[in-house]
């Protein structure tokens, strides 16, 4: 867990937000709906939702991709930014989206019995396999 202030946003710059809590290292979920919302695998920080808040105007638009969570992305230039799910004190932000330097670094593989035939994970984080997604 580290402590820094972050702030990231879209690639247009629409959506911008602020976290000003701990957040955790990243998590890579290898999901099927992860894969197609991103394009390749999810790269994920979570922060407490008291520590998050949006800057400006800029909303995303949440897609309900479940009956358990939500991932937002930029109406604009449909960067995807967020996992958010009620059931948990965590919501979630793509580590791609925030500026840099993030001073962060991975933390696990997540959902790595559904990840795609196309590439190999060969770092030596923790894995988890889980199939599905949220
Ligand atoms: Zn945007
Ligand atoms: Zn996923």
């Amino acid at each position: 867990m580290k402590k820094e202030r972050h702030t990231g946003g879209c690639l247009c710059g629409h959506v911008r937000y602020v976290v000003t809590g701990p957040v955790t290292d990243v998590s890579y979920c290898h999901c099927a709906m992860c894969r197609r919302f991103h394009g390749h695998a999810g790269a994920f920080v979570g922060v407490e939702r008291s520590d998050f808040a949006f800057v400006g105007a800029g909303r995303p638009h949440w897609y309900a991709s479940s009956d358990k969570a939500r991932r937002g992305f930029c109406p604009t230039c449909g960067s995807a930014l967020f996992w958010d799910s009620p059931d948990e004190s965590r919501t979630y932000f793509t580590a791609g989206s925030l500026d840099e330097p993030t001073g962060l670094t991975g933390r696990r593989h997540i959902f790595v019995a559904d990840k795609g035939d196309y590439y190999a994970i060969d770092d030596d984080l923790p894995t988890y396999p889980g199939t599905g997604g949220t």
